[in-house]
């Protein structure tokens, strides 16, 4: 897990910059440069995310001059859309192709106070969650901040023949964010800014397995985002039996950074915890994780484990997920079950391309 603290580069394939990468600052300070008044950020920014064309050549209001310019400095990021599928439930789930022919999921939940987008971050894992389809396979590469915008935007496309809003966005797809902090921190703001996809802080969510020097990094951004953190078990010991990633940090070490998100931020952070038959679901892990969590600003969301052809977990029995509710409401931790959505489309994080894209995920 050493490995983890240096970052992965994007292979250079000759492809050009994606311009939803560019921040709204940075693309002003290009146009300067190019000789053009910085208002037409403004404008570049109303046809990349209200109007949502897809080529420069579409953006009339601009000069030719400038729309060549823009074309020979940045590509205008299409997703191939490989499969669309629709579960009964109105959830949408892309399988897209990148230009360099790795694919990716995105998924459209329908809720009724809106609909949000579940984006992915990295081509694959190098977590090795022992539960996750998302790491079958391993990492191949991690997305340009551009890759991650156009995921949402392509979402929004679907949703305007039904004439829906994306209203929020959820960074819970495949892959480790915080492994690739730097293309994600831009994503986000792209996405959060006015002249972007004007999607409020407390709308969008990033979710981490506890990559403990980056949850810090987060902390300070000062972002107003929702944080989830994959905690899973209550023990250090049960925890590096599920995910490899404990052993690099620790459960201490990651609840001291989680403390210091809370206190810097003020804000409550969510513990996502899945429930694995036998091994994370009695009453007494529930009782040791009230233990770890007591004084906490923060909330439970437990995940009745999802079925990966590859991996053997089993489910816990209802009644028993009831139990180990209850035993949190006792100790008075505010606790929800997730409900589930797209079951009959293969849902889950990574299930989709493990399906489908058998040589990539091998
Ligand atoms: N890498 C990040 C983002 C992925 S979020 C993270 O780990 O938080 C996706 C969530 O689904 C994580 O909480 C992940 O642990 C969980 N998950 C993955 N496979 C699952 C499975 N088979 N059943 C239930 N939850 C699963």
């Amino acid at each position: 897990m050493e490995e983890l603290k240096t970052t992965v580069k994007i292979p250079d394939t000759g492809q050009l910059r994606s311009i939803y990468s560019v921040q709204f600052d940075e693309l002003q300070e290009w146009l300067i440069d190019q000789g053009e008044p910085k208002f037409r950020a403004t404008q570049i920014f109303e046809w990349l995310y209200q109007k949502r064309v897809n080529d420069f050549e579409q953006m009339s209001n601009l000069s030719k001059d400038l729309r060549e310019k823009l074309s020979k400095s940045f590509v205008l990021t299409t997703l191939k859309i490989v499969t669309k599928q629709m579960s009964s439930d109105g959830t949408v789930k892309f399988l897209f192709e990148l230009h360099d022919g790795y694919s990716i999921e995105t998924v459209v939940m329908r809720h009724d106070y809106g609909n949000s987008v579940c984006v992915t971050t990295q081509v694959g894992c190098r977590l090795g969650c022992t539960f996750c389809a998302s790491t079958l396979g391993g990492l191949k590469r991690n997305l340009e901040a551009g890759e991650i915008v156009a995921q949402v935007l392509e979402s929004q496309r679907a949703m305007d023949e039904v004439n829906e809003r994306v209203s929020s966005v959820v960074v819970m797809g495949i892959g480790e964010p915080f492994d690739n902090y730097d293309e994600l921190v831009p994503f986000l703001k792209t996405v959060n800014h006015d002249k972007g996809l004007n999607i409020g802080a407390r709308h969008i969510t990033v979710s981490t397995s506890g990559v403990v020097p980056k949850i810090y990094k987060f902390a300070d951004e000062k972002m107003q985002i929702n944080f989830a953190i994959s905690l899973h078990a209550p023990t250090t010991e049960i925890r590096s039996k599920l995910m490899p990633v404990n052993r690099a940090w620790p459960l201490p070490k990651l609840m001291e950074s989680i403390r210091y998100y809370i206190e810097k931020t003020g804000r409550r952070v969510t513990f996502e915890y899945g429930l694995f038959g036998g091994v994370n679901d009695q009453e007494e892990h529930a009782e040791q994780l009230a233990d770890l969590i007591k004084d906490l600003k923060c909330h439970v969301n437990l995940i009745p484990v999802n079925y990966v052809l590859e991996r053997d977990y089993v489910r816990t029995p209802r009644d028993q997920i009831f139990a180990f509710e209850a035993v949190l409401k006792k100790r008075k931790i505010n606790v929800t079950i997730r409900r589930e959505q797209g079951h009959d489309i293969d849902a889950a994080c990574g299930q989709l391309r493990a399906k489908e894209r058998k040589e990539e995920t091998r």
